[in-house]
């Protein structure tokens, strides 16, 4: 490699570094956030394990869709609209 390949590399090595690192925080804070809406929504209906990081939900209190997975496994209902998580 020449001297300017050997700089634009590690200038690419740098740059992955850097963005692998904001990606981790990214992900950290998104599960974070995940993690408070959870407990948010159980506080009004305990029997929810699980929300939706897919859809929205209008009659949501959180506003995304939310499962009770005891009752329903597959996510085919979801406690505020019954609309299912998988959908076309
Ligand atoms: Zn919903």
């Amino acid at each position: 490699m020449t001297p300017i390949e050997v700089l634009e590399k590690d200038k690419f090595l740098k740059k992955k570094e850097d963005l692998r690192q904001e990606m981790e925080d990214i992900e950290f804070k998104y599960e974070q956030l995940m993690d408070n809406m959870l407990v948010r929504v159980q506080e009004i209906n305990p029997r929810i394990t699980a929300i939706s990081d897919m859809w929205d939900c209008s009659e949501s209190p959180i506003g995304v869709c939310a499962y009770d997975e005891d009752d329903d496994p597959a996510r085919d209902n979801c406690v505020f609209c019954h609309d299912p998580e998988e959908r076309k």
